[in-house]
């Protein structure tokens, strides 16, 4: 596999990590790094830590450690060189492949790209100016879409002609079916798969258009929507349109709102509720929810949750469960939609999405709205209809204390409520299985931590990684005695070893992933004099082993109180530095420096 070595150097030189990360969790500063909660494990106090100035990230939590490319590569799920070609991609870098044959198959899938680019613009140029399309600009206005939107959103025109966009791009039918833009036609040629209709550019979370989804126009015959069908950008179970506008709100709000179209987010969007995905064509899915949970915990789910009944409640339970997610319910008034909500009363849909509740106790009112409360046998159907909802969490807790709730509200006495959940679900959440955060998480949570070499040896590789100015020239193999520092220290002091961190095993490179998000807390010299304290420590031990007579011992004497001395010495602020010169000077001329001193 290849790319070109310079281009592969570029890439990652100009990588912005801390830019990056910040695309799928919040970040905060803290001192000279930044730290949240990781992508990699589920955790709720944030022990993820990027340095950006080193470009390398490491969790505390997970010990995953890495760069940008690392980073890429576990979040998209790609290989090394996909990850290069992604982060190359935001950089505006043209790769130059080593080996022609081997970037054929990404060559594809630009090229898929770029035709979907083209197509986006020239669907969007055409509503801006075309001609024939003066009737979809007053329609669109029509439904409040000002010029604004239209270009926020990038929506466009697919001429009402069969070959309009073919002939645009003037590229074999094989590749515009392999975009989803057209297909063969009859008479040879290909027909554009959109006509006549208002388009709206899908985007993956980076921006790349990957398809469209087509609105017929208010007088069509055809159906109401059309989308791009899968291919090998668009799977409609895993994209959400919208989110590359929203992740930013939406990691700000730790909240994301779901829709089920496109005009839904734009409606959203209008009413200043710049948080907002939709579904393409599609139920929400487990896909779905792994990507949103990436953003943001809280999912106001904002379409007609309602009818689908116990099968959407065991999804959404899991999904709590599984992901970590809250699964909140907007009540949106029926017979109509956020899109349209957000064009006839936009207060009304800021007002039910601020007013969303639990997926639980948004079916349990429901049910309690319905109700004729004023009759006995109103009250004891409610109370059967409810206990059957509530029957259906998984969580004892959480059920016993709606069931508490509901038993006031209908005036049922409360055994009486728990004797109507007569089928207790089969899976009880108060025996809780382990939760699954990331696809790949279980062999990482079997990763014992590694031992941890004795603090002293981590200050000074620290400091040796940050301020190597200052104690490259005093720090010697002498001072590290376990065999993660020891390997550590080698890669370190070597020529450009941050390439290479992770060519090394994995515990140095855990360590020292580690040791690159976190910040020297003391003044270097002092914390080699510290090493060099161990190092004298040991000498001393050493000797007594070593020295069997008195005449021996005697030899060493002036050694031993020089040591002590320039020890002495060290513990003063104005002393250290000279002290700390002279000891390394004299460990250089000591036989033995080159593991311990042994
Ligand atoms: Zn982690």
């Amino acid at each position: 596999m290849g790319i070109h070595d310079e281009d592969l150097q570029r890439v990652k030189v100009e990588s912005d990590l801390a830019g990056i990360v910040s695309q799928y969790v919040a970040l905060k500063k803290v001192g000279q790094r930044f730290s949240g909660l990781c992508p990699f494990h589920n955790e709720k106090t944030p022990s993820f830590s990027v340095n950006a100035d080193e470009g390398f990230f490491y969790c505390f939590g997970c010990q995953k450690s890495g760069d940008a490319i690392t980073f890429v590569r576990e979040m998209e799920h790609l290989d090394f060189v996909g990850a290069v070609e992604w982060l190359a991609n935001r950089l505006g870098i043209a790769l130059r492949y080593t080996d022609s044959s081997d970037g054929t198959n990404r060559k594809e899938r630009q090229e898929l790209s770029d035709l979907l680019e083209k197509t986006a613009e020239f669907y969007h140029q055409t509503l801006r100016s075309g001609k024939q399309a003066g009737k979809v600009r007053s329609y669109l206005r029509s439904r409040g879409f000002d010029s604004e939107t239209v270009e926020q959103f990038r929506i466009g025109y697919a001429p009402d002609e069969w070959d309009a966009l073919a002939s645009h791009l003037g590229v074999a039918t094989e590749k515009l079916e392999a975009a989803g833009l057209g297909r063969p036609g009859q008479r040879g040629g290909a027909i554009d798969f959109f006509r006549d209709r208002v388009m709206f550019p899908v985007c993956d979370a980076n921006g790349v258009v990957v398809g469209f989804g087509g609105r017929m126009l208010p007088d069509g015959q055809q159906p109401k929507y059309k989308n791009t069908p899968h291919t090998r950008l668009y799977d409609k179970s895993k994209v959400l349109y919208g989110l590359h506008w929203a992740k930013k709100q939406i990691v700000h709000a730790d909240e994301i709102i779901v829709c089920e179209g496109y005009t839904d987010v734009i409606g959203c969007f209008r009413a200043g509720l710049d948080r907002a995905v939709a579904t393409c064509g599609t139920a929400l899915t487990d896909e779905h929810v792994k990507t949103m949970v990436r953003f943001a915990k809280r999912i106001v789910i904002a379409f007609d949750a309602d009818g689908a009944g116990k099968a959407a409640a065991d999804r959404f339970y899991e999904w709590e469960h599984q992901h970590n997610a809250e699964v909140f319910v907007a009540a949106i008034p029926e017979g109509t939609d956020p899109g349209q909500l957000a064009e006839e009363n936009p207060a009304a849909l800021t007002e039910a999405i601020n007013a969303a509740e639990p997926f639980l106790s948004y079916r349990i009112n429901r049910v309690l709205d319905r109700a004729d409360l004023e009759r006995v046998e109103g009250r004891a159907r409610a109370a059967a209809d409810t206990g059957a909802i509530i029957a259906e969490h998984p969580n004892e807790v959480v059920r016993d204390q709606y069931l508490v709730e509901t038993a006031q509200k209908v005036r049922v006495d409360i055994e009486q409520m728990r004797r109507l959940i007569v089928n207790p679900p089969p899976q009880q959440a108060n025996t809780p299985t382990p939760p699954q955060d990331s696809p790949d998480s279980d062999n990482r949570r079997e990763v014992t931590p590694p031992a941890q070499p004795p603090p002293v040896e981590l200050n000074v590789l620290r400091a040796l990684i940050h301020q190597p100015e200052a104690v490259s020239a005093l720090v010697l193999p002498a001072m590290f005695t376990d065999p993660v520092a020891v390997e550590a220290y080698s890669l370190v002091t070597s020529e450009g070893w941050r390439d290479r961190v992770n060519d090394f095993s994995q515990p140095v490179a855990t360590l020292v992933g580690r040791l690159l998000v976190e910040e020297v807390d003391a003044d270097p010299v002092e914390l080699v004099s510290r090493a060099l304290d161990a190092v004298i420590h040991r000498w001393n031990t050493q000797l007594r082993y070593d020295v069997n007579d008195i005449e021996q011992l005697r030899k060493h004497q002036p050694i031993v109180q020089w040591l002590a001395q320039r020890q002495e010495e060290m513990h003063s602020d104005q002393t250290r530095a000279a002290a700390v010169e002279a000891i390394v000077e004299w460990l250089r001329t000591q036989p033995a420096n080159d593991a311990s001193t042994r």
